[in-house]
């Protein structure tokens, strides 16, 4: 019948639209893949080259080819920031394409959150030591272990605790993890007395390459691809991280982690 015709075109140009998108997504997805794997080379090729400008740099600057007068050193210093900031630039283009690319697996263990906040302690000590702010650790009394990615958790408590010490000018960063029950989530917090930030800009700071002030003369060094990597370092444990904050008034980071990972 006339219907029944009607219907079977239909049918079949759906099943055409179908076949269309599903096509594109794959294009789609392989552009996306290509892209990455260009930004992943174009970061390892550009590491090699600027490790050996630092390398020089810091021979020269130690004095290995003899006395330098204080503009020659100034100059050199200078030379010696711009290549460590670009290094940073590099590495964490790189830890982002690795992570979209699929290529940074999760590690999953056991471990204690007290050890690993001991341990990101001990290794941000002389930072802590220059800042002449007091950094304070709780820890709730019935924290479990966990079962999850350590190096990730680290990563991250290390990302917001440089942070907290760098946007702060007195007072203190108070760390403290607490183990919520009834969702079986960890919380690691990081609460600085620093400069704050505005409601308006506390979903921006998350994306690549977003800075409160990015101009020119900013009072603070950085890339913005902090935060940016703690969010998806986050969300490949399986959590997130939350931001409490108003300016003046200093700013609360969490990380919320199941306690136990599951495996994506
Ligand atoms: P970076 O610190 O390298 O600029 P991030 O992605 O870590 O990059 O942070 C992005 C921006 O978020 C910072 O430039 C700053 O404007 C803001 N920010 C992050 N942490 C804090 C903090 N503890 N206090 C105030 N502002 C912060």
């Amino acid at each position: 019948s006339e219907l029944e015709a009607r219907v079977q075109s239909a049918t079949a140009e759906l099943a055409e639209q179908n076949e269309k998108l599903r096509r594109q997504a794959i294009q789609l997805e392989q552009a996306s893949a290509a892209k990455s794997q260009f930004l992943a080379n174009m970061s390892h090729e550009f590491r090699t080259p600027l490790n050996a400008i630092l390398g020089y740099t810091n021979m020269l600057l130690q004095g290995v080819s003899g006395e330098m007068t204080p503009p020659q050193r100034r100059n050199l210093t200078r030379i010696d920031s711009n290549g460590r900031h670009l290094l940073e630039v590099i590495n964490e283009i790189l830890d982002i394409t690795r992570i979209e690319a699929g290529r940074m697996p999760l590690h999953l263990s056991d471990f204690g959150i007290p050890e690993l906040l001991q341990e990101v302690m001990a290794e941000m000590d002389p930072i802590i030591a220059r800042s002449k702010l007091t950094v304070d650790t709780r820890l709730d009394e019935g924290l479990p272990g966990v079962w999850s990615d350590r190096q990730k958790v680290k990563q991250i408590v290390l990302n917001l605790l440089s942070n907290a010490l760098k946007f702060t000018h007195e007072g203190g960063v108070h760390v403290a993890a607490e183990y919520q029950n009834a969702t079986g989530t960890v919380a690691i917090s990081v609460k600085d007395t620093g400069i704050g930030i505005d409601v308006s800009n506390q979903e921006k700071i998350f994306e690549d390459f977003q800075q409160v002030d990015s101009s020119p003369t900013r009072a603070y060094g950085g890339t913005g691809l902090g935060l940016s990597i703690c969010r998806r370092l986050a969300a490949m444990l399986g959590g997130r991280v939350s931001l409490q904050s108003a300016p003046g008034q200093g700013s609360t980071f969490t990380l919320h982690f199941p306690r136990r990972a599951r495996r994506t």
